[in-house]
């Protein structure tokens, strides 16, 4: 062997902090290109350009209540004792445009939204004038009371007073919300121009392995690990591609591995512990490269990583999870989820992390970053870490039972209880809040 060659096993195979082996791993990722998508497809995906606005909102002065519009100085002595009697010249609805204007002694019945018509500077609501007891009276109303002062423009909302025309309102690299959505719309897209998703292909491994649906044959499990990364992909914002199940034997990883060629990633589940090497690699080898790599976490030890020869100069990086199905989630959550936002556009690749008061230790045997299984809930004020029991890491029913993942740091042997842990939420449910 010569010095390149053990320098680079050497390489391969010492353990590596979780920010040095996410940092490698985002090497190889970049932001997707941006593609035109009907708006409510958009949720969740990053702005490509700038959102400027065609014109105001709202477009014209316009009512914020139902009531009439009035000018402020024919009613400046009404009272509820003395109304002003006003004459009613007309009525105006929203998505109209008034027909009337208003002048000294006479109101228009207007509506919420509908605009203001021209003359009028203030509008009074229904409820400070007689129009209920006109109406209950059942004649037509042509005149009506005013029982109030009206200050100058009271209830009227400007043109423009949300957007002003020929502004931009949401910058290129906004994440796009519910509420950004709806601003869009407002705008009147209803096309936006985003980072496009990735599309990421997911490749279970494993001659136990049956499909979730397949009838049950004694000897083998069902394959989680592509229904827990799929849906993981989903929630993050990709699309997932299932390529199902590749047997342990080359011709099979081969085939399989082919259809994820043309996808942005492709994550591919066990075969990455110590005893399975030889053949990954093998197969590896036709396609691209790919290192073995420890990093210093528990779960999710044994993690692959590399890059699969797509045609021409195109390159597929390939993230290689451990096969039991809560590594494969949670070493997902720690590299996959940043993989896909970074490519998304999105710039901070953490979960969102809370301090907590952890309700028992947690033990770290041999300096790994511990991410324990954990129900977070409030009392009292506080944030309280409780451990969903064991932690083996194929007990995939502890991972559907946590809302978090309290961390023990690396150099800690334990998380005492009573000490505060930093814990990654991986939900809010509603009694955390
Ligand atoms: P391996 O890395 O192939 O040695 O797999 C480690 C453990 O994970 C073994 O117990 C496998 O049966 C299990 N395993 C591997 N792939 C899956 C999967 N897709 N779903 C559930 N368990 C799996
Ligand atoms: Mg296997």
């Amino acid at each position: 062997m010569n010095r390149h060659e053990h320098g680079h096993r050497h390489h391969d195979e010492a353990m590596l902090s979780v920010e040095d082996a996410l940092e490698r791993i985002l090497g190889h990722f970049h932001v997707l290109e941006a593609e035109e998508t009907p708006l409510l497809d958009a949720l969740g995906q990053i702005l490509a350009e700038d959102a400027v606005s065609a014109h105001d909102i709202p477009p014209l002065d316009n009512s914020a209540m139902d009531g009439y519009a009035i000018q402020a100085a024919s009613v400046a002595n009404a009272t509820e004792e003395s109304p002003m009697t006003l004459r009613v010249v007309g009525a105006v609805a929203a998505g109209e445009l008034p027909s009337t204007s208003v002048e000294p002694g006479t109101a228009v019945r207007i509506m919420t939204g509908a605009p203001i018509p021209p003359g009028a500077d203030s509008v009074v609501p229904f409820e400070e004038t007689d129009e209920i007891e006109r109406r209950n009276s059942g004649h037509d109303i042509t005149e009506i009371g005013i029982k109030i002062a009206a200050p100058l423009g009271s209830d009227i909302r400007p043109a423009g007073q949300d957007v002003r025309e020929n502004t931009r309102v949401l910058s290129a690299g906004t994440v796009l919300r519910p509420s950004e959505i709806g601003v869009l719309a407002s705008l009147g897209f209803g096309k936006v121009k985003v980072v496009r998703r990735p599309v990421v292909a997911i490749l279970s491994t494993g001659d136990e392995l049956l499909n979730a649906g397949d009838a049950y044959s004694e000897g083998k499990i069902y394959d989680a690990n592509s229904y827990s990364v799929a849906a993981s992909v989903l929630r993050y914002g990709g699309v997932p591609k299932l390529l199902g199940i590749a047997r342990d034997n080359l011709d099979s990883m081969n085939t399989k591995l082919r259809e994820g060629l043309e996808a942005d990633m492709l994550i591919t589940s066990a075969g990455v512990s110590k005893g399975d090497y030889d053949m990954v690699k093998d197969v590896l080898a036709d396609h691209g490269r790919i290192a073995f790599w420890s990093v210093r976490m528990r779960p999710a030890k044994p993690l692959a990583f590399g890059v699969l020869n797509a045609g021409g100069d195109r390159q597929v990086p390939h993230l290689g999870l451990p096969g039991n199905p809560v590594s494969a989630m949670v070493a997902f959550e720690q590299f996959g989820r940043a993989a896909i936002h970074k490519m998304m556009g999105k710039t901070g690749y953490l979960k969102p992390r809370i301090q907590a008061i952890l309700d028992e230790p947690i033990y770290n045997t041999d300096g790994r970053r511990v991410y324990a299984r954990a129900v977070i809930s409030k009392q009292n004020g506080d944030y309280h870490a409780k451990l969903t029991g064991n932690q083996s890491s194929n007990l995939l029913t502890s991972m559907a039972g946590a809302n978090g993942l309290a961390v023990c740091p690396e150099d800690l042997s334990v998380k005492e209880a009573g000490e505060t842990v930093e814990v990654q939420m991986l939900d809010w449910p509603e009694d955390v809040f």
